[in-house]
C-alpha cells in the first residue's frame, strides 16, 4: 500500500495498520485516520467472498491522503519467507500473539501483533496482524535524525564545473553558486541522501 504524501507529493509506502507513517522525503507525519482504515478493511471483506484465492483487488482511496493499495485473497498456502521462500505457518500463531513469527527453515523473524484497538473498534472480525510495520513514537525525530546524519555528496556543477555540496537538507534543485544555474540532482544523488523506502507485504488475517 503506498500513501501519496500530501506535504510534498512523494510516494510513502505504508508496511503495516499505521496512522501516522512518515515521509522520507519531507519527515512528515501522513495522517491516515482510525476511519479510512475501517473503509478500506470493510470494503475488502465485503469483496473477500466473490474473490478467488489468489486472486486481489486494487483500490485508490481519496481523501485528504491518497491511498492505493493492492489487495489479495490469500490462496493456501501460507505466504512464504521472504529469505528461504519456505512457506510461513501462520496457523500456528495464536490470535493475540504479541511479537514474532519465526521462519522455521531458516530462522528468519517477522513481526505478528494483534490489530490496535482502533482498528478493531471499526472492524471487529480483523483479528491479526502479520509482517507489518506499527507506529512508533519517536518515529519522526529518528527519521530526522538519519537524514541529519547522511554524509553531504560533493558534485561538479554540469553549467561551470564548481564544486556543489549536497545535504539531505538540500532541495531536489539547487542553485550553483558560482554560475548561479539551477542545478536539478541526478536520481543516483537524491536517492542516496533520501534512501526510498520499498512497499512490503503485509497481511490482517479475519476471524
Ligand atoms: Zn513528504
Ligand atoms: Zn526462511
Ligand atoms: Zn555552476
Amino acid at each position: 500500500m503506498i500513501a501519496t504524501c500530501p506535504h510534498c507529493g512523494n510516494p510513502v509506502p505504508v508496511n503495516g495498520p499505521q496512522r501516522r507513517p512518515i515521509c522520507r522525503s519531507c519527515q512528515k507525519v501522513v495522517e491516515i485516520t482510525a476511519e479510512t482504515w475501517h473503509d478500506i478493511l470493510r470494503e475488502y471483506l465485503e469483496s473477500y467472498r466473490g474473490l478467488e484465492p489468489g486472486s486481489g483487488s486494487d483500490s485508490t482511496i481519496m481523501g485528504g491522503t491518497t491511498l492505493k493499495c493492492t489487495s489479495v485473497k490469500l490462496p493456501p498456502p501460507d505466504p512464504a519467507c521472504p529469505k528461504c521462500e519456505t512457506n510461513w505457518d501462520l496457523a500456528g500463531v495464536k490470535d493475540g500473539t504479541d511479537g514474532a513469527i519465526v521462519c522455521q527453515q531458516c530462522g528468519y523473524t517477522s513481526p505478528t501483533y494483534p490489530p490496535p484497538d482502533w482498528l478493531k473498534a471499526g472492524v471487529p472480525a480483523a483479528a491479526q496482524v502479520f509482517f507489518g510495520e506499527r507506529d512508533r513514537t519517536g518515529a519522526v525525530e529518528e527519521a530526522a535524525a538519519t537524514v541529519a546524519a547522511a554524509t553531504p555528496i560533493a558534485l561538479a556543477c554540469p553549467q561551470c564545473g564548481g564544486g556543489l555540496l549536497v545535504t539531505a537538507q538540500s532541495e531536489r534543485t539547487l542553485p550553483c553558486k558560482y554560475c548561479k544555474v539551477d542545478v536539478f540532482l541526478p536520481d543516483a544523488v537524491w536517492l542516496k541522501l533520501h534512501p526510498a523506502k520499498e512497499a512490503k507485504f503485509w497481511l490482517v488475517r479475519f476471524s
